[in-house]
Formats: structure tokens, C-alpha cells, sequence
């Protein structure tokens, strides 16, 4: 019931309003988010990398429906891939990418120029060495998703791509991804969706996330575990134990388990960090809250002690 009405905030103007509003909201978004601007975000990247972990950095934005502001992104991207070289960082971080912040979500034409935005964004990333991964947004966008995915990997065959374990599409969609060269990030999902495309319990969920990890451990792609639950890490390290360790990878988000990332990094493990910057914050932050009601009332008790 709470899970269902932050999600539905996360898409509510009224709500965004009112959380972006409250001065006290913001030292409680700061766990999740690097900082406002590109110069945060490279400070923290190479904090990250300098324990050994990886990154990969989302400039933040979502649902974007002025083509302007879907070109002021890429040209962010590009920004930030222009700075992580610069900073000699592009060894160890990528980027992630949502493309209804790329124009997706246009009404005319949103997933051609989507597919010519996330392109300008791979070529840059090319150049300095580096790799791209499309998150994944709700239902309705999984087929466009993967359709820009397989037309971007013609020119950049090291693009990847993230799948939700909670749809019940997924285990075909890993059997279909699991080739040689294709990089697969599994979650869990973190939107709101029905459940004629979505399991709703939380245990069938993760039951889907060992099926789908089974097929992408046993295929001929490069796993991407992306999970903060411990059950499904022992799992996933169990499964890979026939695998060499540089074939998949553990990947957590900013701020979540930090401990954690620092002890399966330390065991000579591949872990990556999500690391989200910018000034978009309310949708990711709703979608945080949602996952864990004690995030509510830290954030609760955050704004009632000040
Ligand atoms: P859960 O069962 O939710 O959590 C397991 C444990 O992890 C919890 O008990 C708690 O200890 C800790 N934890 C989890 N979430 C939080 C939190 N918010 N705050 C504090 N502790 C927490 N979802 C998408 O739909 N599309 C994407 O493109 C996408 N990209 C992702 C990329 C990465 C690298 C990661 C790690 C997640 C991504 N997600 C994405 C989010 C994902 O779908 C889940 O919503 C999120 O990871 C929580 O699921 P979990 O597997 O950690 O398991």
C-alpha cells in the first residue's frame, strides 16, 4: 500500500511540488544522490574507484517531453564523458542511461529520437573508452528498449542493458540476451505495475531473479547482479563459482550497503556503484523511499526532529 502510493507520487506533480519544496528533504536525498552538478559527480567516482569498486554514473531525469530538454541531456552526457577522460577515470566508470530523458517519451517520434540521442552518447563514449548500459523503465517501454538496444549494438556491440526480474517477460527476454558479448544488468524493478505483466509477491519476484540469473550464468554474455539482497548475492556467487571472476560482476546503488560493496569488492570481486547526480532527483528518490519503509520513516523522523 505505501510501495503503491510513493510510486504513484513519483509520477504526481502536485507531490514533486510539495517534496521538492521542503529544505528538510534534501540531507535525506544526499544519501542516494552524488550532488547537484558534473563536478560532485567526478569527485565521487573517483572516491568510489579509489577503494577498488566501479561505476557506473546516471545524469538524473526521466519522462522527459520537450525535445530541448531531451538535447540539454545528451549534451550532459556528453559533458560527463568528456570529464571522466579528462580525469583519467573512464578505466573503471561508465554511464547509464534512461531514454525517456532522450526523448522516448516524445509524442512524435520519441523512440527514433531516442535511438539518434542514446547513438550521440555511445560514439562519445566510444572515443574515451568507456561503455554505456539503458536502464529500464515501466512495462510500456521494454519492447522500444530493446529494440533501441539491439540497433545501438550494431555499432557499439558493448552496449548494455538492464531487465526487471518482476516481469514475467524476463526469463525469455535473458534467453534472448544471453550471447556472447551481451552485458545484461538483472534487477529486481522498482515500478509500479500490473499484475498482467508483473509478479506482485515479493517471494515470486525473487524466485523469477534466481530463474533469470540461472539462464545469464549458464549463457555466453556478461551477468551484471544488480541487487542489494543477500540471499540473491549468495546465490549469484554460487551460480558463477564456474565462471572466471572477470566474466560478471556485482553492482549495488549509491548510498545502499556501502559496507557491503566494500566487502564483495574486497574479495576480488567486480562491484559497480550506481552513482546518480544532477538536480532530477524526485523520481529516483521516490522510487528509494519505495523500496524500504524504513527509508520512510528516516525521512519521516528527519523532518519531524528539525
Ligand atoms: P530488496 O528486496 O528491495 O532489498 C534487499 C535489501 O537491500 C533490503 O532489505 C535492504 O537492506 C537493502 N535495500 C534495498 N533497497 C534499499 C533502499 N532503497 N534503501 C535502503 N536499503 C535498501 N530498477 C528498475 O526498474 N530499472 C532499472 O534500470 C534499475 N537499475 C538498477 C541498477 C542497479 C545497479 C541497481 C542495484 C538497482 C537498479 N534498479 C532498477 C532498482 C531495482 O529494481 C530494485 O528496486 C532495487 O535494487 C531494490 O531491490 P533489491 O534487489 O536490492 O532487493
Amino acid at each position: 500500500m505505501l510501495r503503491s502510493s510513493l510510486l504513484f507520487a513519483a509520477r504526481n506533480a502536485s507531490a514533486r511540488k510539495l517534496v521538492e519544496s521542503t529544505p528538510l528533504t534534501r540531507p535525506v536525498v544526499n544519501r542516494f544522490i552524488a550532488g547537484d552538478d558534473v563536478s560532485s559527480a567526478i569527485r565521487a567516482t573517483a572516491e568510489v574507484l579509489a577503494d577498488g569498486r566501479l561505476v557506473t554514473l546516471d545524469h538524473l531525469g526521466e519522462d522527459t517531453f520537450e525535445e530541448s530538454q531531451a538535447n540539454a541531456t545528451v549534451e550532459a552526457y556528453l559533458t560527463l564523458l568528456s570529464r571522466l577522460e579528462s580525469h583519467g577515470l573512464t578505466e573503471g566508470a561508465e554511464v547509464s542511461v534512461k531514454l525517456s530523458a532522450v526523448g522516448q517519451s516524445l509524442a512524435v517520434d520519441g523512440e527514433k529520437i531516442a535511438l539518434e540521442n542514446a547513438r550521440r552518447i555511445c560514439a562519445a563514449a566510444g572515443v574515451v573508452g568507456t561503455t554505456v548500459t539503458l536502464d529500464m523503465e515501466d512495462h510500456t517501454t521494454t519492447d522500444s528498449t530493446l529494440s533501441i538496444l539491439r540497433e545501438l549494438r550494431v555499432d557499439f556491440p558493448w552496449v548494455g542493458a538492464v531487465l526487471q526480474a518482476y516481469l514475467k517477460r524476463t526469463e525469455q527476454d535473458c534467453r534472448d540476451l544471453a550471447y556472447a558479448g551481451s552485458r545484461v544488468r538483472l534487477c529486481k524493478g522498482a515500478y509500479q505495475e500490473p499484475a498482467s505483466v508483473a509478479y506482485q509477491d515479493k517471494h515470486d519476484v525473487d524466485l523469477s531473479y534466481v530463474r533469470c540469473l540461472k539462464v545469464l550464468m549458464e549463457g555466453q554474455g556478461y551477468p551484471m547482479v544488480a541487487s542489494h539482497d543477500p540471499r540473491l548475492i549468495a546465490i549469484a556467487a554460487d551460480l558463477a563459482s564456474a565462471r572466471s571472476k572477470d566474466s560478471y560482476e556485482f553492482q549495488m546503488l549509491y548510498g545502499i550497503r556501502p559496507e557491503e560493496q566494500r566487502r564483495i569488492a574486497a574479495e576480488g570481486n567486480r562491484m559497480r556503484v550506481y552513482l546518480p547526480y544532477g538536480d532530477e532527483w524526485y523520481g529516483y528518490f521516490m522510487r528509494r523511499l519505495a523500496e524500504r519503509p524504513a527509508n520512510v520513516a528516516f525521512f519521516a523522523r528527519s523532518l519531524l526532529t528539525k
